[in-house]
Parts: C-alpha cells; sequence; structure tokens
C-alpha cells in the first residue's frame, strides 16, 4: 500500500463514521491542484541535470494551503497527493485557518553541494511560483530542507514579486522574520502530546523510557525535549541504523558524536541495532520520526511500546493500526502528534503579516495550550465512540472540513 492508499483508506474510515456522502468523499479523496514540474539545474561539474518536482494542493476549504517541501530520491507524486492530504487534516485538527499542501523534489541532497541545493531550490521556487502566495499557498520545511532552504525560497518569491515577502514561507531563519520556537515546535508538540498520552494511562513523563526512530529536526529535538519534561531517551536511530542503551543515553553527546562522524551508530557505550530491532525495543512510549510505513502489518505485533507518538507522517499503516489498537497500544496519530511544527508555523505567518513578534516563551505557552486542547478533544472522541486516536482525529478534522465546505456551497 503507498501512502496515498493509506490515506484514502484513512478518510474512508472517518467518512462511514461521519455519514458522508459519497460526492463529499470522492472531491476529498482527490487534491483541488496538482503541479508536477520539470527543471534543469546546473551541476558543480559543469553538466545539467534535470529534476523533477511536484506541488499538491489538496484542500483550502478552512484557508490557505499549507504545507512542507521535502527532498528526497523517492519522493513522488503519490506520497505528496498523501502528505498534501494529511496536512488538511492536521490544521484542522489543531483548529488553525488553513488547509492541506506539499511539495517535494525527486533527489538526494545527500549527494549535493550547498550550491547545488540552493540553484535546486531557487529554480523549483520560480516553477511552483505561479501557485504559491501568501495568502494562496505556504511552503515549509519537511525531510532533508531546513531554515536555509526557505530563505532561498523566500528570496526567490520576494525577487520575483519585487519585494520582500516573509509570509510566503515558514521555518525560515529568525533574522529574516522566522518565528522564535519554530526550530524545535514539532518536537515540543510531540513531547506535549506524550505527556497528554501517558496522563491518560496516569503516568507522569518522569522516568518513561522513549525510543526515537530518526535523528534529524524533530527526532533529535524531541530528544533533547524528552529530557527536558524527565523521560529517559534509550535509543534513536537513523538512515544507517540505531543505538540502544536501556539506562538512558546522553543525548548532547549523541548529537556530538553524529556532527563528528556523520551517524548516531557506534556511539560509546550503546549497543548498535538495526532500525527494524529499534521499533520492537521495549519501552514505554515509541517516537517514529523518520518517514511513512515502518509500523506495518509485519512488526505491529511485537512493538512493545504503550504509547506511540507519531512524529513522522504516516509511519503505521492502516492493518498495523488495527493490531496496535487490538492491543491497547495508543497510537497518537500525525496529524495530532506532530502538529506543533505547523501551529508555530500559522504563528511565524501572524506574527509575519502583522509585524509584531512574540517571545519564544510566549510561543510555547501557546503551543502547549494548543496542544493540549487538540489532545482532549480527539481524546475525548476515541472514548466516546471506542475508536482509536487516528480515527477520532479524523473524525474531528475531516467533518471540520466537511463543514466548512457546506457553509461555502458548491459555485457554481
Ligand atoms: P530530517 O531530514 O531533519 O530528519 C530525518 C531523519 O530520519 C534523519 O535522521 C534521517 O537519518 C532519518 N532517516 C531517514 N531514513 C530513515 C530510515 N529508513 N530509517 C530510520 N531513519 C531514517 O526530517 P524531519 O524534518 O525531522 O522529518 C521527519 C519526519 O517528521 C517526516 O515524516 C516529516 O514529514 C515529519 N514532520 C516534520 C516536521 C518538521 O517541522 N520538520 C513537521 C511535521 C512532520
Amino acid at each position: 500500500m503507498n501512502a496515498y492508499e493509506m490515506a484514502l483508506v484513512q478518510l474512508r474510515t472517518a467518512a462511514k463514521y461521519l455519514n458522508l456522502e459519497d460526492s463529499i468523499v470522492e472531491i476529498l479523496s482527490r487534491p483541488k491542484r496538482e503541479l508536477q514540474v520539470s527543471f534543469p539545474v546546473k551541476m558543480d561539474n559543469g553538466k545539467v541535470k534535470v529534476f523533477t518536482g511536484y506541488r499538491v494542493q489538496h484542500n483550502d476549504a478552512r484557508g490557505p494551503f499549507k504545507g512542507g517541501i521535502r527532498y528526497h530520491p523517492l519522493v513522488d507524486i503519490n506520497e505528496v497527493r498523501a502528505l498534501a492530504m494529511w496536512m488538511t487534516w492536521k490544521t484542522a485538527v489543531l483548529n488553525i485557518p488553513y488547509g492541506g499542501a506539499k511539495g517535494g523534489v525527486a533527489c538526494n541532497p545527500k549527494e549535493m553541494s550547498k550550491s547545488e541545493l540552493e540553484r535546486l531550490t531557487r529554480k523549483y521556487t520560480m516553477m511552483i511560483s505561479p501557485i504559491i502566495g501568501p495568502y494562496t499557498d505556504i511552503p515549509a520545511p519537511d525531510v532533508y530542507t531546513d531554515p536555509q532552504t526557505m530563505a532561498w525560497i523566500m528570496d526567490t518569491y520576494s525577487q520575483l514579486v519585487g519585494y520582500r515577502v516573509p509570509a510566503i514561507v515558514t521555518g525560515k531563519p529568525i533574522s529574516l522574520g522566522g518565528s522564535a520556537g519554530r526550530s524545535t515546535a514539532t518536537s515540543r508538540g510531540v513531547i506535549v502530546a506524550a505527556k497528554e498520552a501517558a496522563k491518560a494511562f496516569k503516568r507522569e513523563m518522569e522516568g518513561l523510557g522513549i525510543v526515537i526512530q530518526g535523528f534529524g529536526n524533530v527526532g533529535a529535538n524531541a530528544a533533547i525535549l524528552a529530557r527536558e519534561f524527565g523521560a529517559k531517551v534509550i535509543a534513536v536511530s537513523d538512515s544507517k541504523g540505531g543505538i540502544y542503551n536501556e539506562k538512558g543515553l546522553d543525548v548532547f553527546e549523541v548529537l556530538k558524536h553524529k556532527e563528528r562522524t556523520g551517524s548516531v551508530v557506534n556511539f560509546p557505550s550503546a549497543k548498535n541495532v538495526t532500525n527494524e530491532e529499534l521499533l520492537e525495543l521495549p519501552c514505554d512510549i515509541l517516537v517514529p520520526a523518520a518517514l511513512e510505513g515502518q509500523i506495518h502489518k509485519g512488526n505491529a505485533k511485537n512493538i512493545q511500546a504503550k504509547i506511540v507518538v507519531e512524529g513522522a507522517n504516516g509511519p503505521t499503516t492502516p492493518e498495523a493500526d488495527k493490531i496496535l489498537f487490538d492491543r491497547e497500544i495508543m497510537v497518537v496519530p500525525d496529524i495530532l502528534a506532530n502538529g506543533g511544527g505547523v501551529l508555530v508555523s500559522y504563528f511565524e505567518w501572524v506574527q509575519n503579516l502583522t509585524n509584531l513578534y512574540w517571545t519564544e516563551n510566549e510561543v510555547n505557552d501557546k503551543l502547549d495550550n494548543k496542544m493540549r486542547d487538540a489532545f482532549l478533544q480527539v481524546y475525548n472522541i476515541a472514548r466516546e465512540k471506542c475508536v482509536d486516536m487516528r480515527t477520532a482525529a479524523l473524525i474531528l478534522s475531516v467533518g471540520r472540513v466537511v463543514e466548512a465546505m457546506n457553509i461555502a456551497g458548491y459555485f457554481p
């Protein structure tokens, strides 16, 4: 099942609970707009390479399209479609006035120099510029894109229109109008969601053992924050493999090790594990924070965590969802758990449009409150309807989107 097929199964499940008409499900099954672009980039060796990129706009019933841009060799239209749909649900679960979109370029950033990445980003921005804008579609970072990428997008777009447009992207460097707290926002949201989930099991975060797959923006910052919230990070991984120490890892030392060697693997005083083994380690909370489809029907029965908090988008397949639900393992779904990123993106956009800037404490307080509210709303629906947390989050979000669509009507 590819990511888009997964997203469609999830939509149909929610549609059943909401008694949606087939025509509404059909509208929501297809993105409103899809743009595929091919563009040449001059590489450092003087040769020209042609890249394929996408921008998919799923739904804007509740506000402008919003969603990140991914650079990865496996980016394809179905992945971007799924990610765009999940953005629609995510902004609706959090009740922020956005729709959902996603972009991506099939490339291997690990094999590209900084200047090649800059040229690729500027060219891709020019190619998608007709459909993005501060009031229409606002990109942000995702896998292997970062504040620097956003700075290039903002600069290119600004040069195209002839004036500075900070609100065209979020996740920018602070010096270009980025928000305090944005770089750690997704992870903070993940850990706040983990804390609320632990509370539902009548547990505090102190001493809980956490395993994190993926040690990038989301995974590494989640590890730092988990420690701050009193939990013990016992295993982490990146694309090359993982490390495990049941007594707990010194996260800052792991970060230094990764900086030195390029990976978390071979960290002294920890055992190397594969990414597959990592998911099945004994722990209280498992945070998949890498890519899609990591927890599937083949390994769901071996997951030992009591709570799974989805830092990544789409890490659990629908078959695995069923197995985990039957085993009474709570899965805090991506559209809720990793919503802290788009939440603070929204705060960044509001600050850009009003030219009034907030302190990190203000941002974090607003983030914590919104995440707690959204968690409680989803948790209450899950209990009331005896469904898993993903279905509950979809009932809430799809319901909100359909309400907006119905009130606006179907012009002409
Ligand atoms: P990133 O590029 O900063 O980090 C990705 C990490 O995953 C890296 O450590 C990489 O080594 C690791 N990885 C890649 N392939 C792997 C594999 N096969 N097995 C294990 N690890 C692997 O990306 P990120 O921004 O941290 O995004 C991670 C996930 O979180 C993605 O699913 C993304 O869509 C989602 N997400 C990100 C944000 C955000 O604000 N950055 C917001 C919401 C959701």
